[in-house]
């Protein structure tokens, strides 16, 4: 059945996470740190840590690998982040990439003005306090830089606001080097900086953040059908790697919200302790962006059918979503406090990850850490697995403590080496979310795991 916005269904019966229980878990085990912490920290920007980037790298290396190396007629590139400050007129960024700004004139709290309730703005007060709201300010969020040393002849430019118009940019070049025909993609995964004015709420929004965007070209008379294709793909894409379903749903921009050239958007949203709030764009951008570049750069940017001869600027259907929330939303999918029940007597946090995105794949744990028989085999089987996945060894406190500490950040499987496995070469293999375990000759380990964490997706 197609979803839409419609059939957005209610919350389960999980309550939201706090978002501070996950930015408390970030910190403690290695995810993401505040930038500049001992300087007292950049507002909405972040660090990754050591398991952070292992999360981060799965996540991203999955879009690639169903986006880009899966689909015949998708390309990839990788874009400068800083490119010409033309680019940036054309776009309309350095007039229109812009937001309302108004201030408590009692509390002092700072709101974007499409972020408030129309109640509050018609009665013209603070959504906390009940003061009065000042006039709203414009503020551009385009963060500028200068290229050049010499005083006076340096050129001012742009950390790029929107990752996407590499791929406007490069489009030309993709069709001449390249053995692409309309109807085609091209992906990008890649940081983009917003002066934004309210960031806050951990990686939701931050100032500086990284895209994932399609742009699939197509002749306008097949718009519509692409559009389709790819607002389910992605929708079924996102389904793919939570648990929480029933917290994806479709939102269709009003037409207050489209662009003058839009036909429709959706968003894709996720609903948490902040509410439902954007996960992906799916946009109809038709001509706008290759029709301004060529105005602005004096550059054809056309496209001439190998068979009919005909000549068009093509259409195009973007797919926008943030590494980062994915990042975020992912982490508070999968998190959960479990009670002490019958199978763990303390109760445990653990992240129910999909195993093909946790950072950490496997641990291999030695019942006994003064035991060198047992030491020796875990450390042999540990350097087998950490050349085809991202292996932990662990002989430091008793072992429920160890399976807790690998629950809390999400590794699947948990392999034990005990006396048994001196006399007969088997090893237990505990699953992270049933707790259960199996017994298993231990060279048949490496092949159980990869056929449980390799990429798994078929929509
Ligand atoms: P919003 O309405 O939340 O400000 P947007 O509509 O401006 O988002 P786009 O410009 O369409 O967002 O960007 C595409 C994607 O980039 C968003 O769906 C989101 O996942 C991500 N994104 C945008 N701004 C930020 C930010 N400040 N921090 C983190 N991710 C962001």
């Amino acid at each position: 059945m197609t979803q839409t916005e419609e059939q957005s269904v209610s919350t389960g019966d999980t309550p939201f996470v706090p978002i501070d229980k996950i930015v408390s878990l970030c910190k403690r085990r290695g995810f993401v740190y505040p930038n500049s912490e001992i300087y007292g920290g950049v507002s909405g920007i972040y660090d990754f840590g050591p398991l952070g980037v292992e999360l981060r790298n799965n996540i991203r290396r999955f879009w690639w690998w169903s986006m880009v190396q899966t689909n015949d007629n998708v390309v990839g590139i990788e874009g400068a982040i800083i490119t010409h400050p033309r680019v940036w007129e054309a776009s309309g960024h350095v007039e229109n990439f812009v937001d309302r700004l108004v201030d408590c004139k009692n509390c002092k709290r700072r709101f974007r003005v499409d972020h408030l309730p129309e109640e509050n703005i018609r009665q013209n007060k603070c959504p906390v306090c009940g003061g009065e709201l000042t006039e709203p300010r414009k503020f551009n969020l385009m963060m500028e830089t200068y290229i050049g040393v010499v005083e006076g002849e340096r050129m001012k430019t742009y950390l790029r606001g929107e990752a996407c118009q590499n791929i406007y940019l490069d489009y030309d070049n993709v069709l001449k080097s390249s053995r692409v025909a309309i109807p085609f993609g091209i992906c990008q995964i890649g940081k983009a900086f917003r002066n934004e004015v309210t960031p806050g709420n951990f990686l939701f929004r931050q100032r500086e953040f990284e895209q994932w965007d399609l742009q699939f070209f197509v002749h306008p008379s097949q718009m519509q059908q692409w559009f389709d294709y790819w607002k389910e793909r992605r929708f079924e894409w996102y389904k793919s790697i939570i648990t929480h379903k029933d917290r994806l749903r479709f939102r269709a921009h009003g037409p207050d919200e489209l662009a003058h050239y839009a036909k429709q958007a959706f968003d894709i949203e996720y609903q948490t302790v902040l509410g439902w709030q954007e996960w992906e764009g799916i946009h109809w951008r038709q001509d706008w962006d290759l029709s301004r570049h060529s105005e602005y750069s004096g550059q054809d940017l056309s496209y001439t059918d190998p068979e009919t001869k005909e000549r068009y600027i093509p259409w195009i259907v973007e797919t926008s979503g943030g590494v980062d929330r994915t990042f975020l939303n992912l982490l508070i999918d999968a998190y959960e406090e479990e009670p002490p029940s019958g199978k763990d007597k303390e109760g445990r946090t653990v992240l129910r990850l999909n195993p093909m995105l946790a950072p950490v794949k496997v641990a291999v744990l030695p019942l006994q850490k003064n035991k060198e028989d047992l030491v020796t085999t875990a450390k042999e089987l540990h350097s087998k697995l950490r050349r085809l996945m991202v292996s932990q060894y662990d002989e430091v406190s008793n072992i429920g403590r160890r399976y807790r500490r690998q629950d809390e950040i999400g590794t699947p499987f948990c392999v034990t080496i005990d006396f048994t496995t001196l006399e007969d070469q088997t090893v237990t293999v505990r699953e992270r979310d049933s707790m259960a375990q199996i017994r298993l000759p231990m060279n048949e380990v490496p092949a159980y795991l990869l056929e449980r964490v390799r990429w798994d997706y078929s929509v």
